[in-house]
């Protein structure tokens, strides 16, 4: 069922709504429906006297059982659906090898650029001067082009998180944008304009901006330096190499720590470099139900936890993030596995931190996803423009993930940090102190 469909339904239920009225009317029996699997006339019947406000009031409370008496109206985002099937993910599993290699001309002599000529022999290999575009025009077209090039500008960098949001004091290098796996929820989709997988060849000079940096490691024992902003960490390490040039760097430097963020159980690297205690390999996990549908082409939690336990062996820490936690019927039992699945597969002392935050969301990344997920379920939550802008779950419903999780977590793993991530500042206040 598209916009016209219901649009078509609403003319007869309430003729001659306006292009605004129309708009939002159209976007709440949509959600409904998508929601509930149920037909318009059950959502809004026929056969009863209808005007704009009583419907629209109506609408709201179904769609936002929870938060329609509390929430303040400007809260409830309604903007015009636009589902444009010409944008749907491509969820048909396929390996990674890019159609189109781009190397730039500086790099072309590199170790990087080698390895790539030697890994996908069948690829058409160009160079570029490092300005032309290049390329798919369809974001999930992403990975059939792989750039390696050098990065001018952007090594070292504070955590962006969320203008008004709690920060933890993480430093970020990006090494690399672009990423293989189809995260429902992925800020890229909506982030990422140049669509092609970018990995960059000079690492050695991220690494040398460290040196002369000065950090704030917030609440942790040192300060936190990690890769996986703009990609996995660890997904393409098999191409880039970078563990073997990271982990001996920071090994040499115990003062610091970084972290490689990832979802993958592309650990090779990382055994090869051999381990070192302020390395940490965080895994983001979620509950399995969660992996199955909406984390497409990513290995699965027992996975995951295969590959923590085995770089724990090699002398890593290791961490967790909880990240997106997603509200469901019977999400605490599920989360309730995850946490315990994790004290089984490592120790509880290598779990240097863990993190917890709930799905949230731009505007923009909203239209993104339900336009390239139409059958995904995470949108079908309660979800309200927020203190940043952002969209999350109203405040009760975040006070109880955290307030379910903090004392868990607390409990199985007593020595490890756990922090919330881009919250509210009163929210991480209630929890941390209530
Ligand atoms: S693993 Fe991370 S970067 Fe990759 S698709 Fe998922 S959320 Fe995005």
């Amino acid at each position: 069922m598209g916009p016209v469909d219901i649009e078509n339904y609403l003319s007869v239920v309430l003729p001659g709504l306006g292009i605004n009225k129309m708009r939002e009317l159209v976007r709440l029996l949509y959600e409904i429906a998508q929601r509930d699997g149920a037909p318009l006339p059950q959502i809004l019947p026929q056969e009863e006297k209808w005007n704009f406000e009583k419907a629209k009031t109506h609408l709201l409370k179904k769609r936002y059982p929870v938060n329609f008496k509390t929430a303040a109206r400007n809260r409830f985002y309604l903007p015009k659906l636009e589902l444009d099937p010409a944008l749907r993910a491509d969820l048909t599993p396929r390996p990674f090898y890019p159609k189109t290699v781009y190397i730039e001309e500086s790099v072309q002599n590199t170790p990087l650029a080698a390895r790539v000529r030697e890994l996908f022999p069948k690829a058409r290999f160009e160079l570029t001067d490092g300005k032309t575009q290049v390329g798919s025009p369809h974001f999930s077209r992403r990975t059939e082009t792989l750039l390696i090039h050098r990065e001018k500008y952007d090594f070292l960098k504070p955590c962006p998180c969320s203008c008004a949001a709690a920060g933890c004091g993480y430093n970020l290098i990006n090494l690399g944008f672009g990423c293989r796996f189809e995260c429902e929820y992925c800020f890229l989709q909506q982030y990422q304009n140049l669509h092609a997988v970018l990995l960059p060849a000079n690492v050695e000079e991220f690494l040398a901006k460290i040196d002369t940096a000065s950090f704030n490691k917030g609440p942790f024992d040192r300060p936190r330096i990690g890769s996986g902003e703009f990609t996995d960490s660890l997904v393409f390490d098999h191409i880039t190499q970078y563990s073997q040039q990271i982990v001996p760097f920071f090994r040499a430097r115990p003062h610091l720590q970084f972290e490689f963020k990832t979802k993958s159980v592309n650990i090779e690297g990382l055994l090869q470099a051999g381990g070192a205690e302020n390395v940490v390999a965080a895994w983001s996990v979620n509950a399995q139900p969660v992996i199955q549908t909406a984390e497409h082409f990513t290995p699965s939690l027992q996975e995951r936890l295969a590959a923590a336990a085995e770089v724990v062996k090699a002398g890593y820490r290791t961490a967790f993030h909880f990240d997106p936690v997603i509200v469901y019927d019977g999400w605490k039992q599920d989360y309730a596995q995850t946490v315990e699945a994790i004290a089984q597969a490592v120790p509880a002392d290598k779990v240097a931190w863990i993190s917890v935050g709930t799905l949230r969301f731009s505007r923009e990344l909203k239209k993104m996803m339900e336009t390239r997920f139409p059958n995904g379920k995470l949108l079908d939550g309660e979800f309200l423009l927020d203190f940043d802008g952002k969209m999350r779950y109203g405040d009760g419903q975040r006070l109880e993930v955290y307030r379910y999780f903090v004392p868990l977590l607390k409990k199985v793993f007593p020595k490890t940090v756990v922090y919330l991530c881009m919250e509210d500042p009163q929210v991480v206040k209630a929890v941390c102190q209530g």
